[in-house]
C-alpha cells in the first residue's frame, strides 16, 4: 500500500513511520509512506499556507489554493488515483471497521489540517474526513499516524504473527478478553488458574466470557451490534446488573475479568 500525507510539519512522521513494527513493515515493502511539505505548492516569497476568515473570527485558516494544487499534483504521479482522505473532528468517527475498510485502497492520501482548520471548498477534494475522536488537535498529522497505524497492521505481512489481528479488540464486536504473562503470581495478583491449566477448551471458554463481561461492564454500547448466545446474553445481563451501582468505584482493569 502506498501511503501519502501533505502537511505543514512533514518531519513529524518519519520518527514514527520508521520505529518498531511499522519500521519493519515499511522496509519489507508492506507499505511505504511519504510526507509532502504544502509550502513546496505556495508561489508567494513567504510560501503562506493561510490567511485570515472571511467573517471574521479567531486564527488562521488554510488557504485552497496550495491544498488544491498540492492533492492534484501528488495525485497525479501514480497511476493509482488514491483514496482521498481530509481530518477534521467534523468528520466520521475513526473506528476499526473503518480501519479495516481503508486497508483495502491501495493508495491513500491524508491531508492535514492546522489553525483554526481548512477553507470549506478544499473539502470538495475529500473522499472522505475522518474524525479521531472528540476533542481538538492543533493538526491532524496524529490523526493521520493514527490511521496509518490502524491500517498498516491489518496489511498481510505487517505483524510477526498474522493471527495476531484476528483475536483482538472490535475484531468480533467486543473487547479482547484479559491478558497475562509471566510470572504466574506477582505482588499477590495471581494469573486465573484456568490460564495455567493447558485445557484449551476452557482457556477458549474463559477467553469468550472475559470479553464479554469486560464490554458489558465498559463498553455497554458495543453489545447491541455484537452476535450473542442466549447463555452469553444472560451472562452480560448480570454483569451488566452487577456493574450498575459500582459504576462510581472506578476502573475495572486489574479485577482479573
Ligand atoms: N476549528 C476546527 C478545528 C481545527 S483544528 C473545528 O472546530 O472543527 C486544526 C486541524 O487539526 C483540523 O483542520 C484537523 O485537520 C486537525 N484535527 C483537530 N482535531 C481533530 C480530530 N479530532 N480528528 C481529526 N483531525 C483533527
Amino acid at each position: 500500500m502506498r501511503i501519502e500525507a501533505i502537511t505543514v510539519i512533514p518531519q513529524v512522521f518519519e520518527p514514527y513511520v520508521t520505529a518498531s513494527i511499522l519500521g519493519r513493515a515499511r522496509k519489507a515493502g508492506v507499505f511505504s509512506f511519504e510526507a509532502y511539505d504544502l509550502r513546496e505548492w505556495t508561489h508567494d516569497r513567504h510560501r503562506t499556507v493561510d490567511d485570515a476568515p472571511f467573517g471574521g473570527g479567531q486564527g488562521m485558516l488554510m488557504k485552497p489554493e496550495p491544498i488544491f494544487e498540492a492533492v492534484e499534483d501528488v495525485a497525479s504521479r501514480h497511476a493509482e488515483r488514491p483514496h482521498v482522505v481530509f481530518f477534521s473532528p467534523c468528520g466520521t468517527p475513526f473506528t476499526q471497521r473503518l480501519a479495516e475498510r481503508l486497508s483495502n485502497e491501495e493508495r491513500l492520501l491524508f491531508v492535514c489540517g492546522r489553525y483554526e482548520g481548512i477553507d470549506e471548498r478544499a473539502y470538495a477534494l475529500a473522499d472522505e474526513v475522518i474524525s479521531l475522536g472528540d476533542y481538538v488537535l492543533t493538526g491532524g498529522e496524529l490523526a493521520a499516524l493514527a490511521v496509518t497505524d490502524a491500517v498498516v497492521r491489518l496489511l498481510p505481512g505487517a505483524l510477526g504473527d498474522e493471527m495476531s489481528a484476528v483475536d483482538e479488540s472490535f475484531s468480533d464486536g467486543l473487547l479482547e478478553y484479559a491478558q497475562y504473562t509471566r510470572p504466574a503470581e506477582y505482588r499477590g495478583m495471581a494469573v486465573p488458574d484456568v490460564l495455567l491449566s493447558g485445557d484449551h477448551g476452557a482457556v477458549d471458554r474463559w477467553r469468550r466470557e472475559s470479553s464479554l463481561v469486560r464490554t458489558a461492564k465498559l463498553r455497554p454500547d458495543l453489545l447491541a451490534s455484537a452476535t450473542l448466545s442466549d447463555s452469553e446474553r444472560a451472562l452480560v445481563e448480570r454483569a451488566l446488573a452487577e456493574s450498575a451501582p459500582r459504576a462510581e468505584e472506578g476502573g475495572e482493569h486489574g479485577q482479573a475479568l
